[in-house]
C-alpha cells in the first residue's frame, strides 16, 4: 500500500490549492516544498521589521478563489481579511503629472473625458462591452479544464455566449484598446497593464484587455501580506488531515508502467502515493523530474517547443516615512509602442535600457496596511521592467547597478527624494528567483500566455502521458494569476475525482 493517496510537489498556489481540496475529500495528503517558506510567488517574508510581498501584490477577479473556498467548506474573506484599495492606481507621466483611477466607473469616465472629450464618450460603450466579456469569460475558462479540444467544446456548450468574444482571441490587447480610445494618453494609462499578462500589447491576447476593466470590480490587499492566502488555503487542508514538509525537494517522480508511483526526494528519501500533483514548472516537471525515457516523443517535442515567459527584477524597499504616492499601486505612462519595442529591442537582444527610459511599477503596500512595517515607516516593492538573459553579463554581477540606476532615477523623476527616505533595499532577479523558487530563467507564468500557449495549447492538468500524474499552477489552464493558480488546483482535483478512485 502507498504512504500517501497524493503527494503534491510544491507549495504554491495550485498546489496549495489542490492538497487541500484533496485533503477535504479524504484523501491523505502530503504536500513537498523545496523552500523554508510556503506560497512561492504569492508570499511574504519579513527583514528588520519590514513585510515584504516576494511577487503578488494584489489579488483580483476573486471569484474563482471564493469557489476553492466554498467547497473547503468556508468563505474566502472569513478565512483572509481582504482590504479593498481604492484607488485602483495611480498613473506617473514621466512630465511629473500623475493621474489617479478610482473603483468607481463614473469617476473613471470623468478622468478620461478630462484627457480627451471623445475618448471620454467612448469609455461607457467599453465598460459596457467589457462588463459583458467579464461575466462571461470568468464562468467559461477559469472554472473548467481545457486538456482537449472536446474540453473546448464542452466550455462552450456550457456556455454558449462564449462564441460571441471567440474572435476577441485572434485580435490583441492594443486592437480592442486602440478601437475604444484614440488619444495617446489615454492610452498611455493602459498599456502597461498588459503586462499584467507577461505580455506586451501587441502579443497580449485580445481577451486580456478586460483586465483595466476588471480592476473596477475590486481589487484588494490581503492583511498580514500576501502570504496569508496561501496561509489560508494550508489551515483548511491542515484541518482536514493535510501534511507538509519543508525544506523537502523532490529530486525524481518514480514513474514504473506508465503510472506515477511516488517521488524520490533530492536527500535520497522514497515515499509512495497513489497520485502525483506537479505545481512545478512542467517543463521541469516533464523533462528532469520524471526524465526524457518516460515520455513519447510527441511529448517530450510539446514540452520542449514551450516558451518561458517573461521574468522581473524586484527591489523591495524600506522607508523611514511615507512615499510621495498615491494609490496602493502606481506605475509609469507608458505607450504601447514603447511596450512592444523593449519586448523586440531589448527582451530579444539582451540589451538592458537606460534608467530613464525603463517605466514600471511601484507597490505600496503599507499603504493599504499599514502593520507591514515599523510604526511611522512604510515597505515599497519597485518593478522596473527587466528580463533573464543580458548580453555580456549576467544578474548576480549587475544586480547592484541595475538597482541602483533605477532607484536614483525614481528618486529624481517620479517619486521626489525617495532616496533620502530608504532604509533597507533588498532585491531578487530573475536569477535569484530561478534559484530560490525554482522558476526556470525566473519566468513569472511559467510560460508565454500569448494565443500558442493559453488553454489546449498550454501543458494538460491530467497527464497526456503518465497515468495518476496531474498538474496544478501557472503552467497549466488558466495560467499566472492568483486566482488563476488557485482555479488550477480545483481542475485537477476535479479531474482526479473524474479520474482515480478516491
Ligand atoms: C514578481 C511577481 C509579481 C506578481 N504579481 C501578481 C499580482 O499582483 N497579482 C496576481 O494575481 N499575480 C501576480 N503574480 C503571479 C502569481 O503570483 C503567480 O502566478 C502564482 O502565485 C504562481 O503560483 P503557482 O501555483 O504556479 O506556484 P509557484 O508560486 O511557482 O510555487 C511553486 C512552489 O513549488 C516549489 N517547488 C519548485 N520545485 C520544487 C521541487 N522540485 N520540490 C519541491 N518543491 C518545489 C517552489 O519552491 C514554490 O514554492 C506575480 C508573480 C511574480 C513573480
Amino acid at each position: 500500500m502507498a504512504d500517501y493517496d497524493a503527494i503534491i510537489i510544491g507549495a504554491g498556489l495550485g498546489g496549495l490549492s489542490s492538497g487541500a481540496l484533496l485533503a477535504h475529500q479524504g484523501l491523505k495528503v502530503l504536500v513537498l516544498e523545496q523552500s523554508d517558506r510556503i506560497g512561492g510567488c504569492c508570499s511574504t517574508f519579513e527583514r528588520n521589521g519590514y513585510k515584504h510581498d516576494v511577487g503578488a501584490s494584489i489579488v483580483e477577479i476573486i471569484q474563482p478563489i471564493e469557489k476553492v473556498f466554498e467547497l473547503l467548506g468556508t468563505k474566502f474573506q472569513d478565512e483572509v481579511d481582504l482590504i479593498p484599495c481604492d484607488p485602483l492606481f495611480s498613473v506617473m507621466y514621466r512630465n511629473g503629472e500623475r493621474i489617479t483611477i478610482e473603483k468607481s466607473l463614473e469617476a473613471t469616465g470623468e478622468v478620461i473625458s478630462s484627457l480627451s472629450a471623445e475618448d471620454g464618450r467612448h469609455w461607457k460603450d467599453f465598460c459596457d462591452y467589457f462588463q459583458e466579456m467579464m461575466d462571461v469569460l470568468i464562468d467559461a475558462l477559469f472554472f473548467v479544464p481545457a486538456d482537449t479540444f472536446g474540453d473546448m467544446a464542452n466550455m462552450i456548450k456550457k456556455n454558449p455566449k462564449l462564441l460571441k468574444f471567440l474572435p476577441t482571441f485572434l485580435v490583441t490587447y492594443q486592437d480592442l484598446f486602440q478601437k475604444y480610445f484614440k488619444s495617446n494618453k489615454v492610452l498611455d494609462t493602459m498599456a502597461y497593464q498588459s503586462l499584467y499578462m507577461g505580455m506586451p500589447p501587441a502579443l497580449t491576447p485580445g481577451p486580456f484587455a478586460m483586465i483595466p476593466f476588471t480592476e473596477h470590480s475590486g481589487i484588494w490587499y490581503p492583511r498580514g501580506g500576501m502570504i496569508k492566502i496561501p496561509e489560508a488555503l494550508l489551515r483548511c487542508g491542515q484541518k482536514d488531515g493535510l501534511e507538509i514538509r519543508m525544506k523537502a525537494g523532490v529530486k525524481k517522480v518514480v514513474v514504473k508502467g506508465g503510472r506515477s508511483q511516488g517521488v524520490v526526494l533530492e536527500d535520497g528519501g522514497e515515499i509512495t502515493s497513489r497520485i502525483v500533483v506537479s505545481n512545478v514548472n512542467p517543463q521541469r516537471l516533464y523533462l528532469e523530474l520524471i526524465g526524457e525515457e518516460h515520455l513519447p516523443w510527441l511529448t517530450k517535442r510539446g514540452v520542449k517547443s514551450l516558451v518561458l515567459g517573461k521574468s522581473l527584477c524586484m527591489i523591495y524597499v524600506g522607508l523611514d516615512s511615507k512615499p510621495d504616492l498615491d494609490a496602493h499601486h502606481s506605475y509609469t505612462a507608458v505607450s504601447m509602442q514603447e511596450v512592444n519595442d523593449f519586448w523586440t529591442n531589448h527582451v530579444e537582444t539582451g540589451i538592458m535600457l537606460p534608467a530613464e527610459k525603463n517605466y514600471g511599477l511601484i507597490c505600496w503596500t503599507s499603504h493599504s496596511d499599514d502593520s507591514l512595517a515599523p510604526k511611522g515607516h512604510h515597505v515599497i516593492n519597485v518593478i522596473p521592467e527587466s528580463f533573464y538573459h543580458l548580453k555580456g553579463t549576467n544578474w548576480d554581477a549587475y544586480k547592484d547597478q541595475f538597482v541602483d540606476d533605477y532607484l536614483d532615477y525614481v528618486s529624481r523623476d517620479l517619486v521626489p527624494d525617495l532616496k533620502g527616505q530608504i532604509t533597507q533595499v533588498i532585491a531578487s532577479s530573475p536569477m535569484d528567483y530561478e534559484r530560490n523558487l525554482r522558476l526556470p530563467e525566473g519566468s513569472l507564468y511559467a510560460f508565454n500566455q500569448d494565443a500558442t500557449h493559453q488553454a489546449v495549447f498550454r501543458p494538460s492538468a491530467k497527464s497526456k502521458c503518465i497515468d495518476g500524474l496531474y498538474l496544478s499552477g501557472s503552467g497549466t489552464h488558466p495560467g499566472g494569476g492568483v486566482p488563476t493558480t488557485i482555479a488550477s488546483g480545483m481542475i485537477a482535483y476535479n479531474k482526479i475525482l473524474q479520474n482515480e478512485k478516491v
